[in-house]
């Protein structure tokens, strides 16, 4: 029989679509994530054994991670089985990865256990199937941070094709998240089926310079690339004072704030963590006094993403 083998990782909160990458860019986050501990079990087939933190099913074709590391045994066919605990502190629904850390999680520290077969690429490609029961579709946008770290962009999802930015030094990001549920089939519908050349051309301006500005260090052209024509003015509507944090971001020197993933988070990038921090500030004094409960959380872009810890 073979003898048990067990792995610990942190898997990051992400923040995806970054102002103009819609369905495209995304980043990693270092100090929010989930942890998850994986084991090789003599018994083949897949098991979540425990969740702690928020309530979510224990079933593997309802759990992202049961689906994903599902998908990754149906191809690689190993002589053991795995055991997955979710020690979750992304809260499910906050528009930060929580699906997408769940999904990633338990495919690459199955990937570990198995000697790394499969590249990242690979990975994300697996945790997809993970995430589309979580939205009904399936995406990458928050997934290929998790798992390359840093910033990225999803050139085409089929075939999937992932491209990993640099990251300048100091850019922090600071996220709140006002305890509310948006519903995705909401913030989708919202959505415009159509959009004009005039914004179209605005967008991928934006995202062109906002590459350019990752890979020169160009702090002043990434605050002037962080804008949204298409998205925002309609997702925005469902963020309680979203203008007013935005307003108030911009005004302590952040780069840009826009909404994270699908909301309800939002996001503002900083150069330096003192910036980063007084934004803090200025997000938590917009939502006090106001009767909605919120987190915030200052963070460094996480060039690593996904990784084995410890303990
Ligand atoms: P987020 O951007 O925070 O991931 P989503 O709406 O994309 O938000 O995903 C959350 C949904 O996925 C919830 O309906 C939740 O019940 C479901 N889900 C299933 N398994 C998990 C998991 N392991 N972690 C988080 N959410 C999960």
């Amino acid at each position: 029989m073979n003898s048990t083998k067990e792995v610990y990782i942190f898997s990051p909160g992400t923040v995806s679509n970054v102002s103009c990458g819609f369905d495209v860019l995304g980043f990693c986050l270092e100090t929010v994530g989930d942890k998850m501990v994986v084991r090789t079990s003599p018994q083949k087939g897949i098991r979540i054994t425990k969740i702690e933190g928020f309530d979510l099913p224990f079933e593997t074709d309802k759990n992202v991670a049961g689906v994903s590391a599902q998908a990754l045994i149906d191809d690689l066919k190993p002589d053991v089985g795995f055991e997955i605990e979710i020690y979750k502190h992304i809260k499910p629904g906050s528009g930060i990865g929580s699906s997408a850390a769940s999904a990633a999680g338990s495919v690459f520290a199955i990937n570990e256990l198995m000697g790394k077969p499969y590249d990242k690429t690979q990975l994300t490609q697996f945790a997809m199937k993970g995430e589309a029961v979580a939205s009904q579709s399936e995406h990458a946008d928050n997934l290929a941070p998790a798992i390359f770290g840093g910033f990225t962009l999803v050139k085409s999802l089929s075939p999937l094709e992932i491209l990993k930015l640099p990251v300048p030094d100091e850019l922090y990001a600071t996220i709140i998240h006002p305890q509310i549920e948006i519903k995705t089939a909401e913030a989708r519908a919202i959505l415009p089926k159509m959009v004009s050349m005039q914004q179209g051309i605005l967008q991928w301006s934006n995202v062109g310079s906002l590459v350019h500005a990752l890979h020169t260090e160009d702090y002043e052209l990434l605050k002037r690339s962080l804008h949204d024509a298409i998205v925002e003015p309609h997702r925005s509507q469902l963020i309680p004072h979203f203008n007013e944090i935005k307003k108030a971001t911009l005004e302590c020197g952040a780069l840009g704030t826009g909404i994270s993933g699908s909301g309800p988070s939002i996001f503002t990038l900083s150069k330096g963590e003192s910036t980063a921090k007084a934004v803090e500030q200025a997000m938590r004094k917009v939502y006090e006094n106001k009767s909605i409960d919120f987190e915030t959380y200052v963070s460094k872009v996480n060039p690593e993403g996904i990784k084995v810890i410890n303990s």
